[in-house]
């Protein structure tokens, strides 16, 4: 399965990550006083959080939200996108967009998309204490990846085991990339609409990170 293959993460990993995604998170909003900043990860069970099936799930969802955004009319203002991260692919936006929009934006993508539901979107800005949540805007709570109930309840009582959720991410993934003319599809249209659009910014990301191969 394809949450099997990979190096897991230790917790201080992990940790160093969160740690590295809030002050690039900072970063931006700082940069962007004005605008809407998104984080956009994976949000997959167990200690694996990379390989060759999760960076094309990535790509492909990544994809797939940057058209949504755009059918919408949204502004983009700044991409960085780091696929080869050990702790998950990750990709950060910013938009001149009304956060609640965004953030709503961000939610029927996470709940209508099955590629959605293994993506993680946090919307913010500056000014702003944390992130805009779902019961913010009066949208329904986020569902688990196993049954229909709230993921959050699934999550505090361990209601799956852990073979379970991964077997819920691999059913994901066979239904939304699991043929290679899709994959293929999901690629193509994230290299040619998305890469020429991203831009670096020299303080930001940090210089060990791989930015821009999609
Ligand atoms: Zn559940």
């Amino acid at each position: 399965m394809i949450l099997d293959s990979g190096q897991p993460q230790s917790l201080e990993a992990i940790l160093e990550g969160r740690q590295w995604r809030e002050d690039a998170q900072r970063s931006l909003m700082d940069e962007f006083p004005e605008s809407t900043v998104v984080a956009i990860k994976l949000n997959t069970p167990g200690a694996i959080k990379t390989n060759a099936a999760l960076r094309a799930i990535f790509r492909a969802g990544l994809a797939e939200f940057a058209d949504r955004a755009q059918d919408e009319g949204f502004c983009d203002e700044r991409w960085h996108v780091y696929i080869s991260r050990a702790t998950g692919p990750e990709a950060f936006v910013v938009y001149k967009d009304d956060w609640r929009w965004v953030k709503a934006v961000a939610v029927r993508f996470e709940d209508a998309s099955a590629m959605g539901r293994l993506f993680d979107i946090d919307v913010m800005r500056h000014g702003q204490v944390g992130q805009l949540s779902r019961t913010d805007l009066g949208m329904p709570q986020r569902r688990c990846l196993v049954c229909s109930r709230p993921a959050k309840e699934c999550a505090r009582s361990q209601t799956h085991s852990a073979q379970e959720l991964k077997e819920a991410v691999e059913r994901r993934y066979l239904d939304y990339c699991g043929t290679a003319a899709r994959r293929l599809r999901c690629a193509a249209k994230l290299s040619g609409d998305r890469a020429g659009r991203a831009s670096v910014d020299g303080a930001n990301p940090a210089p060990t990170e791989e930015f821009g191969h999609v």
